[in-house]
């Protein structure tokens, strides 16, 4: 069995449930007003907790894996292992100033005020800058203590920017870029070890599926060479006769960030009738 620990509340929740639904794992009972539940069809224990509590737990072996936000492990300097960059959650974590205060880079920052939530990652930034400035940890609302005349500066989280604009604040400098992360325990048992690495498979297997398409179109035999070169697919195209002669079916595979260039291409040499499907899972 292994114990994974989620945020019980709050924006990574969702996600990370999703994560586990999409990889076919089911829940015996629904999470809301749990703190913990086990998979029905997989050795998975679920346990909710605050997100900050994650890497003590997972550093300390209470649970074996967690999904946390990259800022938040940042911060904790926890020793755990990640395994995974997940891909949701994403923020930054920034820099920002009053809008008409000057900054012309770090040094700017020199003997400055600034107000954070996150005081160690702060730290290392301006150590390795050589800058000396005070910092004034706060637990929330970081953006107000400027406007309070708190602060001069703030070091805070920031995923659109509407917030900062709100209280007057223009964004500086990014530090960070913090997506969630599966973290694990460095000492977790080999049988840990393998119900991971099935649960990494499916996680694996979800996100190739959602990074391609499946393709398919009618190609006359005589451009088949030319329209086969433009796909940039995993391997060769499958190549199947029409009844119709002279014409073929040709399938492929590719990635979703081309696909829509592909389209233009192919139709400009002469395929017709192109599909383009999604593939459910993949398996590379
Ligand atoms: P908890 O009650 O569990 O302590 P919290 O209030 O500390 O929750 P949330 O605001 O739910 O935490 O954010 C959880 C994580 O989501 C953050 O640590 C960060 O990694 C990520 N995140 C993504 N976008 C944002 C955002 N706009 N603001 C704050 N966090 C964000
Ligand atoms: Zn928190």
């Amino acid at each position: 069995m292994l114990r994974l620990a989620i945020q019980k509340s709050g924006r990574l929740s969702e996600d990370s449930l999703q994560l586990l639904r999409d990889a076919g794992i089911n829940l015996s009972s629904s999470p809301s007003r749990l703190l913990r539940t086990q998979a029905t069809n997989f050795p998975l224990e679920l346990i909710f907790v605050r997100d900050d509590d994650i890497p003590e737990y997972v550093e300390g072996g209470v649970v074996d894996v967690g999904i946390v936000g990259e800022n938040v492990l940042l911060e904790t300097l926890k020793d755990v292992e990640t395994v995974e960059r997940l891909g949701f959650g994403k923020c930054r974590l920034c820099l920002a100033m009053p809008k008409n205060a000057a900054y012309n880079g770090p040094e700017s920052l020199q003997g400055l005020r600034i107000a954070t939530s996150y005081v160690r990652i702060l730290e290392n930034f301006l150590a390795a800058q050589n800058i000396r400035a005070e910092i004034h940890e706060i637990s929330g609302s970081v953006e107000i203590t400027p406007s309070l005349g708190l602060a001069d500066a703030i070091f805070d989280i920031v995923s659109t920017g509407s917030t900062l604009l709100a209280n007057g604040l223009r964004e500086v400098a990014t530090v960070i870029e913090s997506e969630a992360l599966l973290v694990a325990n460095p000492d977790l048992s080999p049988e840990k070890r393998e119900i991971l690495a099935r649960l990494l498979f499916r996680i694996h297997a979800n996100r190739n599926a959602k990074n391609h398409r499946y393709i398919l179109m009618n190609v006359p035999n005589d451009r088949l060479d030319e329209i086969a070169a433009i796909i940039p697919g995993m391997k060769s195209p499958t190549v199947l006769p029409l009844t119709q002669p002279g014409w073929s079916s040709l399938h492929s595979v590719i990635p979703e960030n081309v696909f829509w260039d592909a389209l233009e291409q192919l139709k400009a040499a002469g395929a017709e009738g192109i599909l383009v499907v999604p593939i459910e899972r993949m398996i590379l």
